[in-house]
């Protein structure tokens, strides 16, 4: 048996930022993480002679974000803007001009008057009925799918205005050789503050008394300590009894586990493609779009697979490719190299090439469909309705014995992110120090 003061379920950013903050403070914590690495939704490829340093998960700092960059300016990681032109790709033709959803101030003003929340598809139904507004109708669709990875009939009108109202702060950055660094930044940390991390280690059943806590493995091992906190996606808490990952509490948490259901939690698919050269910046492609696409960060299009971007401003042949939302729960289920074989095709849409062509230029792929991964089930949260009640119950211990974090528990501007999952950690780890005194 090994005891702890705290069990921390999942070695993610959260359950790591918690580990560290706990273990600083001088609590016996022990780490339990399902995967054979830590990270989670944070996965550097590093070790491969391809696609050195590509991201199969979170790839983006969105923003001026405090713990993010704190953590980074104080491990000495490099980052850098990801700079690059906005594309599109429409009704046959490219263009990087002009705005992305069309009727915008109306939407935005409608959306404005709304009084009580109800999802955007409702919105959208009573606001533009009729075929007058198809175009703005898609293109909200669109975005909710791309963006959110949400569903339009379960997603938050007014989550969605307070995302598109919010100050814009157009600044993005890539980390210098990865995200993985803030976690093996994080990882160390623990461990020179005593901390201990399991890998490998599903967690299957937590049985609880107040102050008393055992998890217990898939493979029966058992983890004793005064308090757990379940750090895992969103998507695992709300995985069908007896799936695989999924977590079961004796005795139940009833009030807890119908604030899970109440949440959202997305669908995405990412797709990584090296070719022999960027075919993109070639002649073709230029007289294709008018103009040189060297530059082109995003290329937002109408095709199965819609959005795509390049490494820009690092000069790189690879593009990734990105479904989310509806569309790539579609897929959970689709072999990878139908993915590989749709993905051919809307990039052979958009350049106007033979699928074959650019199979014969492609060198590696790699595709995570995180939505059939049974350690995370989708992408990341967004705001239903009763999402904010629902954080408030979570974001509550139970019996000062049960805690969660996680991304889907933070409420502010960097909803769904790395920022949100390291505050969460952070957040509730400082709330346990608190208690104990
Ligand atoms: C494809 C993709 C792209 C993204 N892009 C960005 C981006 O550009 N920028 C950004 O900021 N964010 C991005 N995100 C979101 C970001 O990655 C997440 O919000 C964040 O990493 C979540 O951290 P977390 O600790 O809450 O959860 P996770 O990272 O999912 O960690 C949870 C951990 O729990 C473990 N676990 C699960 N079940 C069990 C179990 N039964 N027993 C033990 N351990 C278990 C998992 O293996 C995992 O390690 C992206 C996410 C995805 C999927």
């Amino acid at each position: 048996m090994n005891k702890a003061d705290v069990l921390i379920i999942g070695a993610g950013a959260a359950g790591l930022m918690a580990a560290c903050t706990l273990a600083k403070a001088g609590k016996k914590v022990t780490v339990i993480e399902a995967r054979d690495r830590c990270g989670g939704r944070i996965y550097t490829l590093n070790s491969e002679r391809l696609f050195y340093a590509m991201e199969l998960g979170a790839e983006f700092v969105h923003g001026n974000l405090p713990l993010t960059l704190k953590l980074l300016n104080e491990a000495g990681i490099p980052y850098y803007a990801a700079t690059g032109e906005m594309w599109q790709y429409r009704n046959g033709s490219f263009g990087n001009e002009g705005g992305f959803m069309p009727d915008w101030f109306l939407l935005m003003a409608r959306l404005e008057k709304l009084e009580h929340d109800t999802s955007i598809e409702d919105f959208l139904q009573t606001e533009f009925p009729g075929d007058e507004y198809y175009d703005l109708k898609k293109a909200v669709r669109r975005f909710v799918h791309g963006y959110d990875t949400a569903e339009t009939q379960r997603v938050s009108a007014f989550a969605l205005r307070n995302e598109w109202t919010a100050e814009d702060d157009d600044s993005q950055y890539r980390i210098k050789g990865g995200y993985s660094g803030i976690i093996t930044c994080l990882e160390d940390d623990v461990k020179r503050a005593m901390g201990v991390i399991h890998l490998n280690a599903v967690v299957k059943d937590i049985h609880w008394q107040p102050c008393n806590v055992k998890a217990v493995t898939d493979n029966g091992t058992v983890y004793e300590a005064a308090q757990v906190l379940v750090a895992v996606p969103l998507g695992v808490l709300q995985a069908a009894d007896g799936a695989k990952g999924a977590i079961a509490f004796y005795p139940p948490i009833p009030e807890q586990k119908d604030a899970i259901k109440l949440m959202g939690f997305g669908a995405i698919i990412k797709i990584l493609l090296e070719f022999k050269e960027p075919f993109w910046e070639d002649e073709l492609s230029e007289v294709l779009a008018g103009k040189s696409l060297k530059n082109m960060g995003f290329l937002l299009s109408g095709e199965e697979i819609p959005t795509w971007w390049t490494q820009v401003p690092k000069h790189s042949s690879v593009l990734t490719g990105w479904l989310g939302g509806p569309p790539a729960m579609e897929k959970k289920d689709m072999p990878t190299e139908e993915i590989l074989r749709r993905s051919l095709r809307s990039l052979s849409n958009i350049f106007k090439r033979d699928p074959e062509e650019l199979k014969a230029k492609l060198v590696a792929h790699y595709i995570v469909n995180w939505t059939n991964e049974p350690f995370t089930r989708g992408s990341y949260a967004y705001d239903t309705m009763e999402a904010p009640a629902s954080r408030e119950v979570l974001n509550a211990p139970v019996n000062n014995t049960i805690f969660f974090a996680g991304e889907y528990l933070y409420d502010g501007q960097a909803m769904g992110t790395v920022e949100a999952a390291l505050t969460s950690g952070e957040d509730v780890a400082k709330r346990m120090i608190n208690m104990a005194l």
